[in-house]
């Protein structure tokens, strides 16, 4: 069989542990055998992290800039014990966050449905993706334990040293203040990030906050949302029939409980955090989640939502069998090869890529699964594999489908 041939090459970002595995599985198994394929490889294991200095995650960010393209495996954010069990040189930074940082790009995670695995609410018969707002907020917070009693106040000192206040509390006792900033370039980068999203997948937007309370912070995110919206998209949403709405936050929790889901839920920094949990609980498992980056001016990189399942590869590592979910990662895969297609007008690499995706749905559903998923499916007929096995048993699916 002749294999698919490729134009533009992939970034392809390798990582750690058990996904690290994973990643070679997917490519000997489901990728190499059905497309001729070209990637400009980016060893991002933590080892060659530390070798490079970490050098190798930025050189990886911008090779994405370039050809808009990437696939991630997941890797290892190191903390203190991760920095003594690779003697790193250093606590190098989460390599997510330093590519984040320089693509400027917003996060979307959206749950893979199937049968089986049904999500807690009957009614989300489509997956709901969530874009979190990566930058600022409380996350990037300054705090003060308030003593006694006395006068908190805010204040800008402009460059001209013109200094404008406003008191947050006139303290009679203990307390405690925050002071948090948020800027209108990430506010437009982030509503950007989520109308182009919008249009690529062909969902609606809604953007959620608390606008009735906050009335200069939070309403700066609703203006910049409406005043982008309205100048530079407006058109092309109404051509495609899709609908930008803002709400409150506590309507937007309301309406996403009785929708049937298929939409894109744009939520403020902390919010996306919490409201991202929720939904991948809800929906079944972190495992079945795909997570892509999406920059302002179009790149994308794809990943799995869950990390490098450290505890399976210490058991692969002692020759212990493993059963890991490889699905999201596969996603992952499938997600780069459709938008590479897509952007390459390459049509027979993006059906491939949805035909893969078929092919590692309809395994779950004939009862061929890993642990994770034998643990929550409702299915009578499930039957548990090993890693390796249930990959093999998806290639069997995808030789069985119709060419
Ligand atoms: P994790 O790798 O997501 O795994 C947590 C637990 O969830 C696993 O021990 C496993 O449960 C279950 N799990 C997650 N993915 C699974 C899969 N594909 N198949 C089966 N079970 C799965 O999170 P972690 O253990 O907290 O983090 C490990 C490392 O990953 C850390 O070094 C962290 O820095 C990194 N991380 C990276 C990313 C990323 O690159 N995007 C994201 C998050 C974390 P059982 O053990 O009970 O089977
Ligand atoms: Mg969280």
């Amino acid at each position: 069989m002749s294999r698919i041939t490729m134009t533009t090459p992939l970034v392809e970002m390798d990582g750690d542990e058990m996904t690290r595995i994973i990643w070679q599985y997917i490519k000997d198994e489901l990728i190499l055998p059905y497309v001729d394929l070209k990637t400009e490889y980016y060893d991002l294991g933590l080892k060659h992290r530390d070798e490079t200095d970490d050098k190798v995650t930025v050189d990886s960010a911008n090779a994405t800039k370039k050809y808009r393209v990437a696939v991630k495996c997941a890797t290892i954010t190191p903390n203190a014990a991760r920095v003594k069990e690779y003697d790193l040189k250093e606590m190098w930074k989460s390599p997510n966050g330093t590519i984040r940082a320089i693509l400027d790009g917003t996060v979307f995670r959206a749950p893979i449905l199937v049968k089986g695995i049904e999500p807690y609410v009957k009614n989300w018969v489509k997956p709901i993706t969530i874009a979190r707002h990566a930058y600022g907020d409380v996350y990037k917070a300054t705090e003060m334990k308030i003593p006694g009693p006395g006068k908190a106040e805010l204040v800008y000192t402009a460059e001209d040293g013109t200094q404008t206040r406003e008191t947050i509390f006139d303290f009679k006792s203990v307390g405690i203040i925050q002071g948090m900033h948020n800027l209108n370039s990430s506010i437009e980068s982030f509503a950007r990030s989520c109308f182009n999203y919008a249009l690529a997948t062909k969902q609606d937007v809604w953007f959620s906050s608390k606008d009735t309370i906050s009335k200069k912070y939070d309403h700066t995110f609703k203006d910049i949302f409406e005043e982008i919206f309205n100048s530079e998209y407006k058109a092309r949403f109404e051509e495609l029939g899709l609908t930008y709405f803002y709400t409150l936050i506590d309507d937007a929790v309301a309406r996403v409980i009785r929708s049937e889901g298929g939409y894109i839920w744009a939520c403020k920094n902390y919010d996306g955090d919490v409201m991202s949990d929720m939904l991948a609980t809800a929906f079944g498992s972190l495992a079945m989640m795909t997570s892509v980056l999406v920059s302002p001016d179009g790149c994308f990189e794809f990943e799995a939502a869950h990390g490098t399942v450290q505890r399976h590869y210490y058991n692969h590592l002692a020759g212990k069998p493993t059963s890991t979910n490889p699905i999201a990662t596969i996603f992952a895969w499938t997600g780069a090869l459709a938008k590479r297609g897509e952007l390459d007008g390459n049509k027979e690499l993006s059906e491939f890529a949805r035909k893969l995706e078929k092919a590692t749905i309809d395994t779950v559903e004939s009862g061929k699964m890993t642990g994770d998923l034998v643990a929550i499916s409702t299915l009578e007929n499930k039957e548990k594999l090993e890693t390796l096995d249930f990959i093999k048993a998806i290639r069997s699916t995808l030789d069985g489908l119709p060419h």
